[in-house]
C-alpha cells in the first residue's frame, strides 16, 4: 500500500496545527508548529489566508486522513462505511478510525504515535485476544483485549511509551494494565472521546457533492 514518506511536520505546517505525528518531539520546543508556523514552500511565510467553503471542507479531510495516517483510497472506503451505518457518518467516520488497532495501540499508549503503532502491528509485536494480528486497520470492538507480546516487553520503543502514557492519559473507552502491557476495549468511542479538533461535518458535506 502506498504511504507518505516525506516530512511530516511539512503536513502540520500546511494544516496550520500541531498533529502529533512524531510522537515525543510534538511536545518540545523542538517541534516545527512551534518555530516555523507557515505553509511550507517558497512563498509560504505569504499563504495563510482565511479559508472557506469547498477549501475549508478539503483541509478538514486533509487533517483527519494525516492524523490517521490514511491514503485517499483506504480514507474514503472508511467514509462511505460509515456512510452506510446507523447514526451520525461524521462520527461513525471518527469512531472507525479511532478504533484502528494501530490507533488503539498509541492510544493505549504501547506507542508514542499512530505511525509507531502501525510499525509495532506491522512487526507482530501486537496480539488481539491472545493471538497475533499484523494488520494496522484491524478493527476492534467492545470485549476484545490487545497485549504486548511476551518477547517484545522489552523493546525500548514501547517501554518508553508506556512511561510517558500518564502524560498523555488514556481515552475512557479503554482501559489499561500497564503493569501487564495490555488494554481492553470497553466502549465504542463517543466523539468526546476524540479529542481533536476536526469538523467532521465538513468532510460528510465534501463527499455528498
Ligand atoms: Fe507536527 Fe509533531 Fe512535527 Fe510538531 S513535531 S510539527 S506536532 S509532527
Amino acid at each position: 500500500m502506498a504511504t507518505y514518506r516525506g516530512s511530516v511536520c511539512r503536513l502540520c505546517r500546511r494544516e496550520g496545527i500541531k498533529l502529533y505525528l512524531k510522537g515525543d518531539r510534538c511536545f518540545k520546543d523542538s517541534c516545527a508548529i512551534e518555530k516555523r508556523n507557515f505553509v511550507p514552500g517558497q512563498h509560504g511565510r505569504s499563504r495563510r489566508s482565511k479559508i472557506i467553503g469547498y477549501g475549508l471542507q478539503l483541509r478538514e479531510k486533509q487533517k483527519v486522513k494525516r492524523i490517521y495516517g490514511l491514503m485517499e483510497r483506504q480514507f474514503r472506503n472508511y467514509f462511505e462505511k460509515a456512510s452506510r451505518q446507523k447514526g451520525v457518518t461524521g462520527e461513525n467516520l471518527l469512531g472507525m478510525l479511532e478504533r484502528r488497532l494501530d490507533n488503539t495501540v498509541y492510544r493505549l499508549g504501547f506507542a508514542s504515535s499512530r505511525a509507531q503503532g502501525r510499525q509495532l502491528v506491522g512487526h507482530g509485536h501486537i496480539r488481539v485476544n491472545d493471538r497475533k494480528v499484523n494488520i494496522p486497520s484491524f478493527q476492534l470492538k467492545p470485549g476484545d483485549s490487545v497485549s504486548i507480546r511476551e518477547k517484545s516487553r522489552k523493546v525500548p520503543c514501547i517501554v518508553t511509551s508506556v512511561e510517558m502514557v500518564g502524560s498523555r492519559g488514556v481515552p475512557a473507552w479503554l482501559e489499561l494494565d500497564s503493569s501487564n502491557l495490555s488494554g481492553k476495549v470497553i466502549d465504542l468511542p463517543t466523539r468526546d472521546d476524540v479529542n481533536l479538533p476536526v469538523q467532521e461535518h465538513l468532510i460528510v458535506e465534501l463527499y455528498s457533492k
